[in-house]
């Protein structure tokens, strides 16, 4: 149901073939200066980058002779994108939100912006289930003898009651 949505959307974005939205992103895109190496490779077909009806298309191998078109996003459209892809496809995390978006939108700096985007998201930051969890690197200690360290130290001399061991005892919490 979730995933519906986001295929609804990728696929209006994919086929924007005519009307508002298609004129609203070839303007974008031609206003975009944080794409313009991206263009200029569009214009000499370089690197996979192409221009196919007034929008920048590139092109990736996915895997052994299978081919992906992606559509490259003007910085206008990427934050909605985003929303849909992350908030809509179950807070997942970034390299999942980034495979997602990747099979269909590509844009320079995608997994730096997947990243701030998740790392800033309130409904995953509240949420501790959707955070990795790790260990601690170190067991935090904090009541006094919650951890001793014992220590048997000899044989010495005997002293007066005949004893040779000594048995040493150190609080960690506390030292
Ligand atoms: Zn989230």
């Amino acid at each position: 149901m979730i995933d519906e949505q986001w295929e609804e959307f990728a696929s209006k974005w994919e086929n924007i073939k005519d009307g508002n939205d298609r004129e609203r992103w070839a303007k974008e895109l031609e206003e975009d200066d944080s794409l313009k190496t991206w263009k200029e490779l569009g214009r000499r077909q370089e690197q996979g980058y192409k221009w196919r009806h007034g929008l920048l298309m590139h092109t990736k191998l996915v895997e052994y002779e299978h081919y992906s078109d992606a559509l490259v996003v003007p910085k206008e459209f990427r934050g909605q994108i985003l929303k849909i892809a992350h908030d809509n496809g179950g807070h997942f995390s970034t390299d999942k939100t980034v495979k997602k978006i990747r099979k269909r939108f590509v844009w320079p700096g995608i997994v730096k912006d997947t990243q701030d985007y998740c790392a800033s998201c309130r409904k995953c930051q509240s949420n501790s289930s959707y955070m990795p969890r790790r260990a601690p690197m170190v067991a935090r200690l904090t009541e006094p003898f919650e951890s001793v360290a014992l220590d048997l130290v000899g044989p010495m001399e005997k002293g007066k009651g005949g004893n040779r061991y000594l048995l040493t005892c150190i609080c960690l919490s506390s030292k």
